[in-house]
């Protein structure tokens, strides 16, 4: 790989959605690979990327917190009931 292609940061920006998922072609890995060897910034970049991908798919399950509170509700009523009050 040239090393003037292995150096462009808008390459990186393209596949890197792709290469968290573990989604990248061979020849596109050993081009990220070679890319965060040559380029600290972008390693950085990669981690905040990964982190805010992370916190992305922790609110996506937080999608499902009223169906939890619901069932939460009905599991209290139902011990409401049993003691009676
Ligand atoms: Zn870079």
């Amino acid at each position: 790989m040239k090393p003037e292609i292995a150096q462009r940061c808008d390459l990186f920006y393209q596949v890197l959605s792709d290469f968290v998922d573990g989604a990248l072609e061979e020849v596109d890995m050993t081009y990220v690979e070679e890319h965060l060897r040559l380029c600290p910034p972008c390693e950085v970049y990669l981690d905040q990327f990964r982190a805010v991908a992370e916190a992305n798919q922790r609110l996506q399950a937080k999608a499902d917190a009223p169906e939890v509170d619901r069932i939460l509700r009905q599991v209290l009523a139902q011990w409401q009931a049993a003691k009676g009050d």
